[in-house]
């Protein structure tokens, strides 16, 4: 069985990014970047179910600049298999990456496409469920137990107030949450030997998708700035602050 993994080249969750003077994004220029982190949970349970022997080849797909081929070497080198670049230098929105990773999933016939619950930079949170309607297939979000058995999958999702087990049948759409797994740091070797995996290019024309978006970022703004804390003396005098300053009892 075929796994896709889709790979989101973000800004590194340690870089504290600042807003563009025309507010029209955030500064990306030498900032560090990286796969973003629900993705690398999204490998390693792929590298998991191939260690089971339930999946016999895990292929990682990156939409974005020639740039996000590093994105998938880091994935090779966490045990995925080969990988397809779809190059392009327009924003990829979450309509158009989820016709991209439809069309790869088909001609591919992978059984599972398993992307992040969501990408740390725009945060969406759109395109798993974007593609699980497109390819007409059953989706498991916010993945925090994935169990292949036979042809269906049984998916435990992390809900508001508990958790709820979806049974579904393959192919399937998964997105993982944050307690699905524990990635693994890549070993120095896997990371040289990463470099000899087949990485094919594509473009969005090779899947028939037109990158132009229905949607428009009209600006972003940095969050207000904190004003410094106080420290208080006494339970009483933080009771008092927060009857009379704060007024939110
Ligand atoms: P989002 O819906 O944008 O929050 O992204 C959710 C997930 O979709 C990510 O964690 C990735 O697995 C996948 N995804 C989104 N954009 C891309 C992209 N440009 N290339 C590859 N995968 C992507």
């Amino acid at each position: 069985m075929k796994i896709l993994v889709a790979v989101k080249r973000v800004v590194d969750h340690n870089v504290k990014v600042r807003v563009k003077a025309d507010e029209s994004g955030v500064e990306l220029a030498n900032a560090k970047m990286s796969v973003n982190p629900f993705c690398e949970i999204a490998i390693e349970e792929a590298v998991r179910l191939k260690e089971k022997g339930i999946a016999s080849e895990i292929i990682a797909v990156s939409i974005g600049t020639s740039q996000a081929a590093e994105q998938i070497r880091s994935a090779l080198a966490l045990g995925a298999d080969r990988g397809i670049l779809v190059e392009t230098d327009e924003k990829a929105h979450p309509l158009q990456v989820a016709k991209i990773l439809k069309a790869v999933a088909q001609a591919e016939d992978a059984k599972i496409v398993l992307l992040g619950k969501q990408a740390i930079d725009d945060d969406n949170n759109q395109t798993g469920q974007m593609l699980a309607a497109l390819m007409g297939v059953g989706q498991g979000t916010f993945a925090s137990q994935v169990e292949v058995e036979g042809d269906a999958v049984k998916v435990t999702r992390e809900i508001d107030g508990g958790l709820q087990t979806v049974a579904l049948p393959l192919p399937a759409v998964i997105t993982t949450d944050l307690r699905l797994n524990e990635p693994r740091f890549p070993k120095l070797p896997n990371i040289m030997a990463a470099k000899k995996k087949p990485l094919e290019n594509k473009t969005p024309a090779d899947f028939g998708v037109d990158m132009t978006s229905k949607l428009q970022t009209l600006k972003v703004t940095a969050p207000k700035e904190r004003s410094a804390g106080v420290k208080v003396a006494s339970v009483d005098e933080l009771i008092d602050k927060l009857k009379n300053e704060a007024r939110v009892i």
